[in-house]
């Protein structure tokens, strides 16, 4: 016997019939003599939907009231997937995030989940009862209603299958494996079939949405299996695992896209030492989140143009940040690009292997795309390109680092 995690993400509990075939799938787990947990997102659109309410309604409101709003989608799927669970005469139960509870900081929107209490989870399951949980949320300190971040029910997954010292943790999704590269980008990406959470990570953390970052995270901490598969087909889904357990080792895994940057260049920056600290110190404090950045060496030692990247939804506030200290610091303009894209290969293997960025630089040059900015970590190189190359870029790099899948794919 083991105790299992299921999670099933949006598409897969996208309408009355797909929550019944979920529920199938769960008692088939069950009946070969598991324990089983199952964590839920809302219906596919429903958090978009939601999302969107809360703008129309106010702009800049409070992240207390947004998670209200936005947490709501998993109540609905947990009540929904508990009854057709019992319509199969499979004793289950829903439990909201509170009701465990999935203790969590008190950054709304963005939550990290702390301490989970599972003691009477453990009963319920040693019992044989199906518990059903609702992904996303969690109650912070202030015993209010918080959400994890966009995603975030793989990491109440991971997080549960951890708490649960279960055996596995199963992410059920619309591909049937985490891929070379988004599979909606080009016909030719192939399914890995094991995956290190180092490479994973870099992968989710570079746009592939397939894995929410902080579910990987989580799972290389405290060493969950993670398995990405169909909740349509019955077929074996990508493992992530260990680097030790993967034999043969490619240079490039694998390519994601992150089209969600802006790109900020402050011309004219006074060439001395602090003016950097302040700078990103500033946007720190106001929660931007900063990714790439270059600064040229100043030819007059006098000033000099720094350029670097935040997220596209976090443009307005760098700007109202920047203009802030135009004073203080004595830049003189602002340009910015919300129009790039950041693509990154990524694999374990170029850390003994050189060459990978030159491979990529002269792909792209091919291709006539011209790199804006380079960031490069021991098993990433990343370049932000113009959005309009997206797709060219992806499929050119995917063939020059032999990821394309053979023939018919
Ligand atoms: P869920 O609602 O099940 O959580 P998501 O939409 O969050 O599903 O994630 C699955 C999607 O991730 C896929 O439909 C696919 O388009 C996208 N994706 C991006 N990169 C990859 C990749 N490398 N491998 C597989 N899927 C990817
Ligand atoms: N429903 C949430 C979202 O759309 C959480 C998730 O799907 O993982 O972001
Ligand atoms: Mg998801």
């Amino acid at each position: 016997m083991a105790r299992i995690v299921m999670k099933f993400g949006g598409t897969s509990v996208g309408d009355t019939n797909r929550i019944k075939n979920v529920a199938r799938r769960v008692k088939a787990e069950a009946e070969a003599g598991n324990e089983v947990a199952v964590v839920v997102s809302a219906m596919s659109g429903t958090t978009n939907q939601l999302v969107a309410w809360t703008n129309e309604i106010a702009r800049l409101h409070d992240a207390r009231e947004y998670d209200v709003v936005v947490a709501s989608g998993e109540q609905v799927t947990v009540g929904l997937l508990a009854l057709a669970l019992q319509d199969l005469g499979i004793n289950a139960r829903s439990w909201l995030g509170w009701q465990i509870p999935f203790r969590t900081d008190g950054i709304h929107g963005k939550a990290r989940i702390g301490e989970i209490d599972t003691t009477i989870m453990r009963q319920r399951l040693a019992e044989g009862q199906i518990a059903v949980v609702a992904g996303f949320q969690g109650i912070g300190p202030d015993n209010r209603i918080t959400t994890l971040g966009r995603g975030g029910s793989d990491t109440s997954a991971v997080a549960l299958a951890a708490a649960l010292d279960a055996d596995r943790c199963d992410i059920y999704t619309d591909v049937d494996g985490v891929y070379t590269t988004d599979p909606r980008i080009t016909a030719k990406a192939r399914k890995i079939d094991r995956i290190t959470y180092e490479e994973m990570l870099e992968l989710a953390s570079q746009g592939a949405k397939v894995l929410q970052t902080r579910s990987v995270a989580m799972a290389m901490q405290h060493g969950v299996r993670v398995q990405v598969l169909s909740s349509f087909e019955d077929k074996p889904g990508t493992l992530v695992v260990d680097e030790g357990e993967i034999v043969e080792q490619q240079v490039v895994t694998g390519i994601a896209y992150s089209p969600d940057e802006a790109k900020v260049t402050l011309v004219g920056v006074p060439d001395r030492p602090g003016v950097a600290g302040t700078i990103f110190g500033s946007l720190a404090d106001s929660a931007v989140n900063v990714d790439m950045i270059v600064q040229n060496v100043s030819q007059d030692g006098k000033s000099t143009d720094l350029t670097f990247t935040v997220g596209a939804t976090d443009l307005d506030r760098a700007h109202q940040v920047l203009d802030g200290l135009k004073g203080e610091i004595g830049y003189s303009d602002i340009v910015s690009d919300p129009g790039v894209c950041k693509i990154s290969v990524v694999g374990v293997g170029m850390r003994s292997q050189p060459g990978v960025a030159k491979t990529m630089f002269q792909t792209l040059a091919e291709k006539g795309i011209n790199i804006q900015v380079i960031s490069t970590s021991e098993i990433k190189v990343s370049v932000l390109i113009s959005s309009d190359y997206t797709e060219l870029a992806v499929r050119a790099l995917h063939t020059a680092y032999g990821l394309d899948a053979d023939g018919d794919g």
